[in-house]
């Protein structure tokens, strides 16, 4: 099985070869099909299964889809922050963003995105949710800082959320601003469905529970 029998489009396809996967690792083959499809998963990956790409090649692929659809032209902005990626620390935020990165790299329009962390300028990062970039890869306390804080960035365009690493997330006392997270995103939302995807090393009680809150009758992938 090749990158292209997951029905990723050439750009995604030639990012995949720079980096010289030349395989689709167990977790990609199953996850990527699903996310294309719509379909709300509780994946059950550790780290070292490619799971990072798993979702991050599926995103960008439905993005451009879109943005070809609606010949949107290089540099102009729709507007719209379609996808929120909720990562539980700095670093991971920071690897996610380096392959979005690199998947991006080949994709004409480009898609636009925006990392927002403790450890830098909050009103940088706010000015730079504004200008609603097409994905958002967060850490939840940074994020829900600065939705406390400014009466004009609202998510009402979300059509997918990620929530990578959730047992880390939950052990890292994330559980109550996941769900208040959830719920500005469900309020604000213009979406019907947001497409929700639970990325966990275990599957806990907690695990279970967050996942019944956040996911519509998902699917469930483990390695
Ligand atoms: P992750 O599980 O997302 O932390 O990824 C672990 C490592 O595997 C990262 O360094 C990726 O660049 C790499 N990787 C992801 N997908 C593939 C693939 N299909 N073939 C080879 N390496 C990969």
């Amino acid at each position: 099985i090749s990158f292209h029998d997951l029905f990723l489009s050439r750009p995604l396809v030639k990012a995949c070869n720079s980096l010289e996967y030349d395989h689709p690792t167990r977790i990609q083959s199953q996850v990527i099909p699903n996310i294309l499809e719509n379909r709300d998963l509780l994946v059950n990956a550790v780290t070292g299964s490619g799971k990072t790409a798993s979702y991050v090649l599926p995103i960008l692929e439905k993005l451009h889809r879109r943005d070809l659809r609606t010949s949107k032209v290089s540099n102009t902005k729709i507007g719209k922050t379609r996808v929120l990626i909720l990562q539980p620390t700095r670093e991971l935020a920071a690897q996610c963003s380096s392959m979005l990165d690199n998947m991006n790299k080949f994709i004409i329009p480009k898609i636009s995105y925006t990392t927002i962390i403790g450890g830098s300028s909050m009103k940088k990062q706010e000015a730079e949710l504004m200008d609603k970039p097409d994905i958002v890869v967060a850490t939840p306390g940074r994020l829900l800082d600065i939705l406390m804080n400014s009466k004009s960035i609202y998510f009402n365009n979300i059509e997918a959320l990620i929530l990578d690493e959730a047992d880390k997330l939950l052990e890292m006392g994330f559980q109550e601003m996941i769900e208040e997270i959830l719920k500005n995103i469900k309020k604000d939302s213009d979406v019907e469905n947001v497409q929700t995807c639970l990325f966990s090393a275990t599957l806990t009680k907690d695990i279970k529970r967050l996942a019944s809150l956040a996911l519509r009758d998902p699917k469930l992938i483990s390695e």
